[in-house]
């Protein structure tokens, strides 16, 4: 970060009053590390967000907070896997889909905090799941159909996004 001429130029525009305070992120683009989401308490460190490591008090000593990039997904409601979920069945058993989404979701979150189930809501016949990342929806939907059966359907769109369907009537 010292050879960052980005940095170097923005600090010495904003004076040295508050070289301690902004985070980096904003006038670099690039996070400073050890950083620490405010809401999940993931840490930042080598370049990756992970929620398995803990917050040691050296760490603490210097720290920026911030929010991880599922957070700040998940609190602008922006999401790349949706899944629906219908069929006779399958609304049934929604207490029992409802746990193997969490535990997928659970999963996915030790290793990688930015994949996540953003929210799952039951509309009537509709049982619609919205996740961050594709891939996060692909094996809840894989998972769902090897546990319960039923038939999945996956459509991924040109920018990346799934649209996926699990249904057992
Ligand atoms: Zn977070």
């Amino acid at each position: 970060m010292k050879t960052d001429k980005g940095l170097v130029r923005a600090k010495s525009r904003k004076g040295s009053a508050d070289n301690k305070a902004a985070p980096a992120e904003k006038r670099t683009g690039r996070l400073s590390e050890p950083a620490a989401c405010e809401r999940c308490g993931a840490i930042f460190s080598r370049r990756v967000w992970r929620s398995d490591r803990r917050v040691t008090k050296a760490l603490l000593d210097g720290i920026t907070w911030t929010r991880c990039p599922a957070c700040k997904q998940a609190s602008a409601g922006e999401y790349w896997g949706r899944i629906v979920i219908r069929g006779g069945y399958a609304l049934e058993q929604e207490e029992a889909i409802r746990k193997r989404i969490a535990n997928v979701d659970a999963r996915a979150q030790f290793t990688q905090p930015e994949r996540r189930v953003v929210s799952a809501e039951r509309n009537g016949a509709v049982f619609e799941v919205l996740t961050t990342s594709q891939k996060l929806a692909h094996r809840i939907v894989h998972e769902l159909k090897k546990a319960f059966r039923g038939r999945a359907a996956y459509h991924w769109s040109d920018d990346g996004s799934l649209f996926a369907v699990w249904e057992r009537d």
